[in-house]
């Protein structure tokens, strides 16, 4: 019987992840499909409760449902730590959540930098996001520098950490930007449709930063365009992302190795037609 899988959110109708999903199934040669189910916050319980009797055999979990998500699955040990689902596998009888957006980071990251040990690290935000990368990060080794907006927010999300501090982002972010090893956006800093934004410049930056925005859409974002101004040739996009934590959802629900090429260039094709595609 036709395996189904999904992904819940609001909005959703823009997801990219039927597409990335979809490909990989029909590459594979798999008798799946992935869908996209728009669900508010009051119905994610039944959503997934529904989903379970359903025979659904997994779902991807986007804003703003991740945090709620936790009351209503077997959240295993990092997503509990993170506070957010973005993946449930019903293949046990009993919804299991998982968080993947901290490995598709690592992974995205890795691929450009190597060894994360030791580095420093600065990620402008404090968000989902940033709460699931820095997690990641901080146990690799990073020594992670966390600046948000809300300052409060950004301490409070260090202190969670082993090794890490907080600041914000006024004039002392410049000095920290110069003593970095790796720069991130997790801020929606640059999305669709203010792509003229960015919190760093490339007078702020060195040529040997690596700077990885997680903002997708664009892909081409403003802060990648300063790095390039900045002379900087180690620079990663949110796509890497958005691929390798689904690739890792994929590997938890079908215990197959995904075709990451394909999912990528699909991702990319779709991105380029329409740049209004707004959630993951
Ligand atoms: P979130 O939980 O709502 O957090 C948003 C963060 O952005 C907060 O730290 C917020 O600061 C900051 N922010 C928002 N507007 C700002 C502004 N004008 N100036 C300075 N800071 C601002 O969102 P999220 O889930 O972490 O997602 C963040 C971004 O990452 C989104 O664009 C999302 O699409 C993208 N994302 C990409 C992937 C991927 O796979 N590539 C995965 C997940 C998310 P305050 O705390 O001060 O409000």
């Amino acid at each position: 019987m036709k395996k189904i899988y999904g992904i819940i959110g609001d909005p959703i109708a823009h997801s990219l992840s039927p597409v990335m999903h979809n490909a990989a199934f029909e590459k594979l040669g798999m008798d799946a499909v992935y869908l996209a189910f728009r669900v508010s916050p009051e119905e994610v319980g039944d959503a997934i409760r529904g989903a379970k009797s359903l025979g659904i055999a997994g779902l991807n979990v986007t804003i703003p449902l991740k945090e709620k998500t936790l009351s209503f699955v077997d959240a295993e040990e990092v997503a509990k730590k993170i506070g957010a689902v973005n993946t449930i596998d019903f293949g046990s009888g009993t919804p299991v959540g998982y968080n993947t957006d901290g490995i598709g980071s690592l992974m995205a990251l890795k691929e450009a930098v190597g060894e994360i040990k030791e580095k420093k690290v600065l990620i402008l935000g404090a968000g989902g996001a940033a709460k699931a990368i820095s997690f990641y990060l901080d146990a690799e080794g990073a020594r992670v520098t966390i600046a948000n907006r809300t300052k409060g927010r950004a301490a409070q999300l260090a202190s969670n950490l082993r090794n890490a501090n907080s600041i914000g982002l006024d004039a002392e972010l410049k000095e920290h930007v110069k003593a970095s090893d790796i720069l991130i956006n997790a801020t929606s800093v640059g999305m669709y449709p203010n792509e003229d934004a960015t919190l760093v410049r490339a007078n702020m930056m060195h040529p040997d930063l690596v700077v990885f925005d997680i903002v997708y859409n664009p892909m081409d974002t403003k802060l990648l365009r300063e790095a390039r101004r900045a002379g900087i040739k180690k620079i990663v996009d949110g796509v890497k992302m958005l691929v390798y934590q689904g690739a890792a959802s994929f590997r938890i629900w079908t215990k197959r190795e995904p075709p990451i090429e394909v999912m990528e260039k699909v991702v990319r094709d779709a991105l380029s037609r329409d740049s209004s595609k707004s959630t993951d």
